[in-house]
């Protein structure tokens, strides 16, 4: 990639994303389960961005939406409805509403209590709200405490016990429609057991179901499939479908994935150019261009990123990769060994496709920077950085004479 062109075109900070590697992640994660009805629904918070979508949108792929906001996008992107499901666990009336309008595949249900409003909702409209109920299993994904979700302590979905009182009240309720179940246990599982585990306990509920005369349709095994940031094992695909297929025995049901990070992680790169270099005491600081509120990861999970100096050579030294906000959390990297830098010159930080873009901020009053695509040889720009005035442009100034 030459760095130094697009800088020229588009300067620096920006994002750059591999189109034809996402489709190639798509393409080999849709392989992995062919063996059964499946279906991908890319959960679009890892990065939301229109262009991405509508390439997902015109490879077939669903979408898994957190928000309502998550939903238009993906329609937006031309989506189907019914390639699109609704979870999170704290959606609100207007967004229920608006969803079953939509008509979309099914809601993942968090709560007793939303169901109740759900139902409600669905009354009022004279609509039946196609559910899935997200069951906590209560399985340790082994993962960072920010990213684990399957455990009785986390807040989402509903222990096993809830979840059947729930079920069987939704088989009988004139307003609703249980479609599917659902769970999710965390992101960045390097490790599929604690998944296939957690296949296990929802697969056991679905069989009781069955033996009820109730029939479900979708398994949905959300996403959380773990890929590599600093050089560990990425889980074998096919052990993963395997896995997960194993527990299925007996059940007729399309299985539906929501992937997120590991469609887009490693084909995001953001690009960053050195605007100084400097010695504290005996510590080397790389100031970047770019900061925190491009790339949140670092300070808020401790994640590793790997940095790149593309085009510089020469004997290495530890060094802080930092961003110039005020707040010590901004950094890019520690300790990392690097050769010595000069104002100006490019650094990579790599890996960068999830959970980048998608959670940058304006904080400091910082526009936030442009995202480019490449796609079949090919660079565009599908994001323009954001100038001063889109910052205030919301802002109600008072203007005194
Ligand atoms: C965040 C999330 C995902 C995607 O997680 P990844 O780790 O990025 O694959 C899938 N499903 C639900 C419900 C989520 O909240």
């Amino acid at each position: 990639m030459d760095y130094q062109k697009l800088k020229a075109r588009f300067q620096t900070p920006f994002y750059l994303y591999d189109f034809d590697r996402i489709k190639e992640r798509f393409g080999a994660l849709k392989n992995a389960f062919k063996a059964r009805k499946s279906q991908i629904f890319y959960a679009l918070k890892a990065n939301s961005n229109l262009s991405l979508l509508q390439m997902l949108a015109r490879l077939d792929s669903g979408f898994d939406c957190v928000s309502i906001g998550e939903v238009k996008r993906a329609l937006r992107a031309g989506a189907r409805p019914y390639k699109i499901i609704f979870s999170g666990v704290g959606k609100s009336e207007e967004e229920l509403e608006l969803a079953l309008k939509f008509e979309i595949l099914y809601i993942n249900v968090e709560s007793e209590a939303e169901m109740q409003l759900l139902e409600s909702v669905a009354k009022r409209l004279g609509k039946r709200a196609r559910i899935s109920i997200r069951v906590n299993p209560n399985v340790d994904a082994k993962t960072h405490p920010y990213i684990a979700t399957g455990l009785e302590e986390n807040k989402f979905g509903v222990e096993l016990e809830t979840a059947k009182k729930m079920y069987l009240h939704a088989f009988r309720a004139e307003f609703l429609e249980p479609v599917g179940v659902h769970f999710h246990i965390g992101s960045q599982l390097l490790d599929t057991g604690p998944i296939h585990e957690a296949a296990g306990i929802v697969a056991q509920l679905v069989r009781e179901f069955n033996a009820l005369g109730l029939g479900l349709k979708f398994f949905d095994i959300g996403g959380g499939l773990g890929v590599s940031y600093e050089r560990e094992a990425e889980p074998d695909l096919y052990a993963y479908a395997q896995g997960v297929l194993s527990q299925l025995s007996g059940l007729d049901l399309t299985i539906n994935l929501e992937p997120g990070r590991f469609l887009v992680a490693g084909a995001g790169e953001l690009v960053c150019s050195v605007l100084y270099e400097k010695t504290n005491k005996n510590k080397r600081f790389m100031v970047l261009d770019g900061a925190m509120n491009d790339l949140i990861r670092p300070s808020l999970y401790a994640a590793y990123h790997e940095v790149l100096l593309p085009y510089n050579e020469g004997e290495e030294s530890p060094c802080d990769v930092v961003g110039g906000i005020c707040e010590s959390g901004d950094f890019f990297a520690r300790d990392r060994r690097l050769p010595k830098s000069q104002s100006g010159d490019i650094v990579v930080v790599k890996n960068a496709g999830a959970y980048g873009f998608a959670m940058s901020s304006n904080y400091n009053t910082r526009p936030r920077i442009c995202e480019l695509a490449l796609e079949g040889g090919a660079v565009r720009l599908i994001r323009r950085r954001e100038s001063f005035e889109d910052l205030i442009a919301l802002e109600v100034e008072f203007l005194s004479d």
